[in-house]
Order: structure tokens, then sequence, then C-alpha cells
């Protein structure tokens, strides 16, 4: 249909037919539609991506994409298209063709003003592509990652048990000092590849969407007393005092007991990790419709550029004090996607040299607290 050359060549038809030609040698699918969802231009991708030979001007997309999400359920395309404001991306819709074959679709949704001057309408144009192999290799890559993460678990539990009581041993008895040293190093990285496979692990659930939120009533004050308890230990061999900071009025909070702990603890364990001189404050305030949770801390700061990237899967600062220190850089990317399923927000400010407070405002899930 729109690949005709018009008959009287003006500046605006030839612009017309440049764009027309342009759209035909793209790789991606591209369909134009009109405000009720109908075609009004499309390229030979697209037909190659929803398998038929020809599509007729005026034809409704929803006859011709019948999408269903990853629970095998129908999506109505019309609705999900007429409801898109700004450009979205959607990569977990799947085709079922005749044959009984599936593929995977990246959907891009732009609305837009279509045509040329006058003729300019409202619409949207859809960008499509078949990414049945990139799906199949990044489940493959997360269940790998989910198998492996889980199989080591065990060898390392029991390899951090032995250590630990080699080490008791080794006190006991009055060990050589390189032994004790030996053990103590032994110890640290057997608890660096506990944290990574936990974070790993976290991770590769959170991607395949199969971290599920199961929401009970919080004790703040007890899971924060808990932790700080927990963490003791650890921050006294760097000489740092954590602190705690209660509001009095905290009620019970209703979320994940056990995100929220681990959201903490990635807060807890950075602060431990990046202050070197001074203390590490715990604070709870209860706000109208949740609980607002921050861990402040005294040390090395984050720099202004890092400040951009800190969230980002695998970032660690070059700083040569963050170096000084195991670390994954997956626990605040970890952290973030829990904030996600938890429906919470994360904020941070931080001053190089100074010092870091990170912020995390939980809501309640449910309105019925007891
Ligand atoms: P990891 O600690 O394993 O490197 P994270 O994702 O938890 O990974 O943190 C990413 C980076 O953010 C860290 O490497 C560090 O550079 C910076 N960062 C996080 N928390 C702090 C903090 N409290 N103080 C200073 N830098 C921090």
């Amino acid at each position: 249909m729109d690949t005709a050359q018009p008959n009287n060549i003006t500046s605006e038809n030839l612009a017309y037919s440049r764009l027309i030609s342009l759209i035909n040698s793209m790789a991606d699918g591209v369909i134009a539609l009109d405000k009720n969802v109908r075609v009004v231009l499309f390229n030979g991708a697209a037909l190659n991506i929803l398998d038929v030979n020809n599509i007729k001007e005026g034809d409704y997309l929803s006859n011709l994409l019948q999408p269903i999400d990853k629970n095998n359920q129908p999506v109505d395309i019309g609705s999900l298209i007429q409801q898109t404001t700004i450009p979205t991306t959607n990569r977990d819709l799947r085709l079922a063709y005749k044959d009984g074959s599936f593929s995977n679709l990246y959907l891009n949704i732009a609305p837009v003003h279509l045509g040329y001057g006058k003729s300019s309408q409202e619409g949207y144009v859809l960008l499509l592509r078949d990414i049945t192999l990139e799906k199949s290799l990044e489940e493959e890559r997360d269940e790998f990652i989910s198998v492996v993460s889980h199989e080591l678990r065990t060898p390392i539990t029991i390899a951090e048990g032995n250590i630990s009581n080699a080490q008791l041993i080794a006190d006991k008895n009055n060990a050589d000092p390189m032994i004790k040293q030996a053990l103590k190093e032994a110890h640290n990285q057997v608890l660096y590849l506990a944290d990574m496979i936990n974070d790993l692990s976290t991770l590769s659930r959170a991607e395949r969407g199969k971290l599920t939120l199961e929401v009970e009533p919080i004790n703040i004050p007890d899971l924060i007393n808990d932790l700080a308890k927990n963490y003791q230990h650890d921050a006294q061999i760097k000489g740092l005092k954590i602190n705690t900071d209660i509001d009095p009025n905290l009620e019970l909070l209703q979320s994940s007991k056990l995100y929220t702990r681990e959201i903490l603890q990635n807060f807890i364990t950075n602060a431990i990790k990046y202050t070197n001189k001074g203390h590490i404050t715990i604070t709870a305030k209860q706000k109208k419709q949740g609980v607002e949770l921050s861990v402040s801390d005294s040390g090395i700061g984050i720099s202004k550029i890092d400040q951009e990237k800190i969230f980002d899967k695998f970032f660690r600062s070059d700083d040569y004090r963050t170096r000084q220190v195991n670390g994954t850089g997956l626990g605040l990317y970890v952290t973030m996607k829990l904030a996600r399923i938890t429906h919470a927000d994360i904020s941070f400010s931080s001053q190089l040299n100074k010092g870091s407070k990170f912020t995390i405002f939980m809501p309640n899930l449910k309105t019925n607290i007891s």
C-alpha cells in the first residue's frame, strides 16, 4: 500500500518516498497506527514478525497481533497501546504461531503525530523485533547462575564452619601466628564468596521474575536491634560504633521482612566496609504511610561522578579505598530491585571524605495494620 510512488513529484512527496524506502530498509518491524490502532503504514520486516503476507490499510492491529504474556494469558494489544502516553518498551510479550511455535517479542510503543504537514494526525509508531534467541540465551544464563549459586551454598557453608573451628582450635593451642593469619584470610575470603553467592542468587531470581512478595507485620525496632547486634563485631574490628535512633512511635510495618532485612543489611555492610573512622547510625522514623529507614556513616563518601553509577550492575568505585575491601558491585543493584518489589523509594546523599547516608521509605503494603 504505502510503498506506492506518488504521481506528481513535489518536494513533500519526494521526502515521503525517501521515508518509505528508509522504513523498508530497516531490519526491525515498523508499524504506524492511527489513534484507533488501525494500520497506516508498515514495512516488510513487520510482515515477517507477524507472519502474514500482507496488511491492508485500516486493518485493526488487534486482528494481526495477538500477543500473550509470561503466563500465557492473551494481551489486549489495542488497550495496551492506547494506554501508552510516553515511549515504552516491553520485552515480555510472546507470539504464538499456528504451527504451535512461539517467539519472544520486543515491542516499543511511541505515541506520535503521524503524517506530513496538514495531513498530520495523532497515532502510534511501533517497533517490533524477534528476540527469541536473545531471550533463550538470557534464560540459560540466569538458569546457570541460579543452579551454580544454589549448588555452591552447601560447600561454602561447610568450608566456613570448618575454618571457624580451625581458628578456635588454633587460638586455643596458641598456634603459630602465621597459621592464625592464614586461617583468618581464608575465612574472610569464604565469607566474601558466601556474600557474592547470596547476591547472585537474589539477582538471578529477581531477573527471572522469581522473587515473590510476602507481606507480614514487621517489628522494626526488633529488626534494627538484631542487625546492630549481628554487625557489632565487624564494626568493632574496625574501631567503629553502631548507633541506633529509633522513633518511639514506630508502628508495625506491613512489608516483606526478608527484603527489608536484606536491604538494611546491604546498607549496613557498605557503611562498615567504606568507613575507617567514626560511627554508623541506623535510624527509623514513622511516616504517614510507612517507615523511613536510613543508614548513615562517617566514611570515605562517594564522589559526584560515582554517585550517578552506584546502583549500576557490578559498579565499584575506582577509589583505592574502595578497592582495599572486597565487593562485587551487586549489593546496591540488588537493593534497588528489592526496593522496586516492595514499592519502596531509595535516596542517598554523600560527600567525599565526609560520609554517606542511604535512606529508604518502605510503604505499608496493606492497610489493615494490626
Ligand atoms: P560493593 O560494595 O560490593 O562494591 P555495592 O553495589 O554495594 O557493591 O556498592 C557499589 C559501590 O558504591 C561501592 O563499590 C562503593 O564504591 C559505593 N558505595 C556504596 N555504599 C557506600 C558507602 N556507604 N560509602 C562509600 N561508598 C559506598
